[in-house]
């Protein structure tokens, strides 16, 4: 090869290596913009590129943008629902598993008395003390089936009344909620005083009113029968409206009884034995009345509200059975209950009146209430009463067949009895 043509491949080579190395250094340059995006893409631009990194770039460009797009819409769905948890009337507070406050809204601040800035992080139970929400909180930690308590907010005057809930949400976080119910207590506290001061003052002029009646009816005046007849009716109706006066009172009372009832020993059995003599009386023979199993334990209770109880189940047994029926009475301990149970043989009830027997004046057929003496409140009496002793009353009926009526009471409410002595 001659030095000319030696020359002109060495310039060739030397200019391939520059070009490669011109190359090289821009792909190396862009490299290196793009580790400093990739440090910081927040702050940084994202770089030009050429060739294949314009390609890369744009893609990055585009993909950030929707990312930024992303966050607005999030951050502002956020800030609503953020706003809009505020701006509810009831309290809402986030607690971890652990009980510590994660967030609370205004309401839950004026409910609790609480400041976010000062208060988010501490332990819930050191800052509500009242003890309607430990029992609830502790209930609730104990994995049972929560219903929402009345509680009164501390603190500030003018004293609120509050309704609290406690739920589970995304596994381990739990909702506190508070509403305020003032106004709604307020007004059933009206109801209920206006029905216990009517039914008081009805009271002692329709005492009087029986006693002429009774009396009229017995005497001489009411010589001529179509008067005897009338005064009969009277006197009939008026002990209508007295046992009327008299269930309302016994409801209002265990509605306003602010604290549960005493723990009086309720010797059963002997409870039982004397309902019994009170059925047969009732029934005056045109019944089969029987005990049936009598477990030989007692009960934790207020004596007068479970005899009251009692009573108002076994009255309906009666009165809803036909002459020639049966009548069984039972008391069983077992497992975690106790049960106090009242079987007839009677006109029984058709299904869809079952769940609402309990409700004031609620009756399948009026005319027989009416005429057997019934006031529409027995269950509703039982209802409360049952409730007020943590128990719940079980119905089970057939048509033409009878029913079964029964009181059943949590085993924390079992009392041992001593016969001795
Ligand atoms: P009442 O005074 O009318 O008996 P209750 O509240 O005691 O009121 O009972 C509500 C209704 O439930 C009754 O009117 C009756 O229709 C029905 N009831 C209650 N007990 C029985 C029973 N043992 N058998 C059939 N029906 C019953």
């Amino acid at each position: 090869m001659t030095a000319p043509a030696d020359g002109l491949v060495s310039l060739l080579l030397a200019g391939a290596v520059l070009a490669l190395g011109a190359m090289l250094l821009r792909q190396l340059g862009q490299r290196r913009q793009l580790q400093r995006w990739l440090a910081d893409p927040g702050q940084n631009e994202i770089p030009e590129g050429s060739g294949a990194w314009r390609d890369i770039f744009s893609l990055l460009q585009r993909w950030r943008k929707e990312d930024q797009r992303a966050r607005k819409l999030l951050g502002g769905n956020l800030d609503r629902f953020h706003q809009a948890a505020q701006a509810l009337p009831d309290g809402v507070i986030l607690l971890d598993p652990e009980g510590h406050i994660v967030w609370l809204n205004r309401a839950a601040g004026e409910h609790f008395g609480l400041d976010p800035a000062r208060d988010v992080g501490t332990v819930i139970g050191q800052l509500v003390r009242q003890s309607g929400f430990h029992e609830l909180y502790a209930a609730f930690r104990a994995g049972e089936t929560v219903k929402p308590v009345v509680m009164e907010t501390a603190g500030s005057e003018p004293r609120r009344v509050l309704s609290l809930s406690l739920l589970s949400f995304a596994d381990t976080g739990i909702l506190l909620l508070s509403r305020d119910i003032t106004e709604i207590s307020r007004a059933e506290a009206v109801r209920r005083d206006f029905i216990a001061n009517v039914s008081h003052e009805l009271r002692t002029p329709l005492t009087v009113i029986c006693g002429f009646l009774e009396h009229l009816t017995a005497g001489d005046a009411a010589a001529e029968a179509s008067v005897k007849g009338s005064l009969a009716l009277m006197a009939g109706q008026a002990r209508r409206m007295n046992r009327l006066v008299e269930d309302l009172l016994t409801l209002t009372r265990l509605e306003n009884a602010a604290e549960p009832p005493r723990d009086d020993p309720v010797d059963v059995p002997e409870l039982l034995e004397g309902l019994l003599a009170e059925a047969r009386a009732l029934s005056q023979g045109r019944h089969v009345i029987e005990l049936g199993r009598v477990d030989p334990v007692g009960l934790r209770g207020s004596s007068g509200e479970v005899q009251s109880a009692f009573g108002n189940l076994v009255s309906n047994a009666i009165r809803y059975t036909p002459d020639g029926g049966r009548v069984g009475l039972s008391w069983v301990a077992e497992g975690d209950r106790l049960v106090f149970a009242v079987a007839d043989s009677g006109i029984g009830i058709p299904p869809e009146h079952i769940p609402r027997l309990t409700e004031r004046f609620y009756r399948v057929d009026k005319g027989r209430s009416a005429n057997t003496g019934g006031t529409g409140l027995g269950l509703a009496i039982v209802k409360h009463v049952l409730a007020r002793h943590q128990g719940t009353l079980g119905i089970k009926s057939a048509v033409g067949r009878g029913s079964t009526f029964s009181a059943c009471f949590p085993a924390e409410r079992k009392l041992a009895l001593d016969r001795e002595g």
